[in-house]
């Protein structure tokens, strides 16, 4: 199937492993050019150089953290100096807390509304104009199936994933007139780094073994495994094609069924 995303360029944060480097070159497979983002300015550019020579356009890495509003500022800055304008955004830098609310100081609750919902604001702001100026858009935003079902030793996550939720929805309604699209995506159970990072430090609480742990959570859902970065990468680059076209303001899950309800 042409997707017809050929020569368009893509801005995706978080995208110097897991989730987001596998849209990177999901997207990249399909001819967009892309922007990678991250913190970690060596992970990054390892990412951005196995981006380029594998599919052969044009992949550039804009080390910034996208929690802080002068990161964004970089990012949007960095991006706009060397390309007219970009026609895909994908919001998906983020993490895991692990906290009870009893507990958690407001600052913790601060990083992560940055971290997850500011930050996707402020790109939002930063890449519109050019978007609108080109004639549309697409706007995918990661939040995750606990938006909607949470996981007990993460509430702040939950809480900042369902707020980014709303705001995907808002900013649809008020965005579509350009040709944008913006939607959210909820995965399920990917397994990254990101997880066994959490499942190290999880599994030595139980004393058991991260391996353990994750086979332990896998089986949650219906389908009894995680998916891969790249399995869910599929979706994102749908989303972003013309395929997609009456795809608007909605969350997409890819949970493997994870999900207790019908929405
Ligand atoms: P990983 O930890 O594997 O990767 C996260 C990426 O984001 C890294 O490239 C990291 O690089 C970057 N990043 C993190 N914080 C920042 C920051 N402040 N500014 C810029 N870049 C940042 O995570 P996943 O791939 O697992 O997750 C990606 C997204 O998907 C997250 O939003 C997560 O919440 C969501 N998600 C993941 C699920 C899963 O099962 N894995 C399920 C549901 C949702 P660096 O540290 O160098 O900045």
């Amino acid at each position: 199937m042409d997707l017809g995303l050929k020569g368009k360029t893509a801005v995706v944060t978080g995208s110097s492993q897991g989730i987001g480097l596998c849209v990177a070159r999901g997207l990249a497979a399909e001819g967009v050019d892309v922007f990678l983002c991250a913190r970690n300015k060596e992970k990054l550019d390892k990412a951005v150089e196995g981006v380029a020579k594998d599919f052969g356009v044009r992949a550039i890495g804009v080390s910034t953290d996208v929690s802080e509003a002068s990161g964004v500022d970089t990012l949007v800055k960095s991006v706009l100096e060397k390309t007219s304008g970009i026609d895909i955004l994908i919001n998906n830098a983020g993490t895991g807390s692990e906290e009870t609310i009893m507990d958690a100081p407001d600052e913790k609750w601060t990083y992560f509304w940055n971290l997850h919902v500011m930050s996707s604001i402020r790109t939002a702001r930063g890449f519109v104009p050019s978007m609108k100026k080109r004639g549309g858009g697409v706007i995918l935003n990661t939040a995750s199936i606990l938006a909607t079902q949470p996981l007990y030793y993460e509430p702040i996550y939950n809480t900042t994933k369902a707020a980014l939720a709303m705001f995907t929805k808002c900013l649809a309604n008020e965005v579509v007139k350009f040709n944008i699209r913006v939607n959210t995506i909820n995965p399920g159970l990917i397994l990254t780094p990101d997880w066994w990072k959490s499942a190290t430090i999880l599994a030595k609480k139980e004393g058991i073994t991260p391996q353990q742990y994750l086979d332990r959570i896998a089986k949650e859902a219906p389908i009894g495994r995680f998916a891969t970065p790249e399995e869910l990468a599929n979706t994102y680059v749908f989303l972003c094609s013309d395929r997609a076209s009456y795809c608007l303001g909605s969350s997409y899950y890819v949970d493997g069924g994870w999900l207790k309800v019908t929405n």
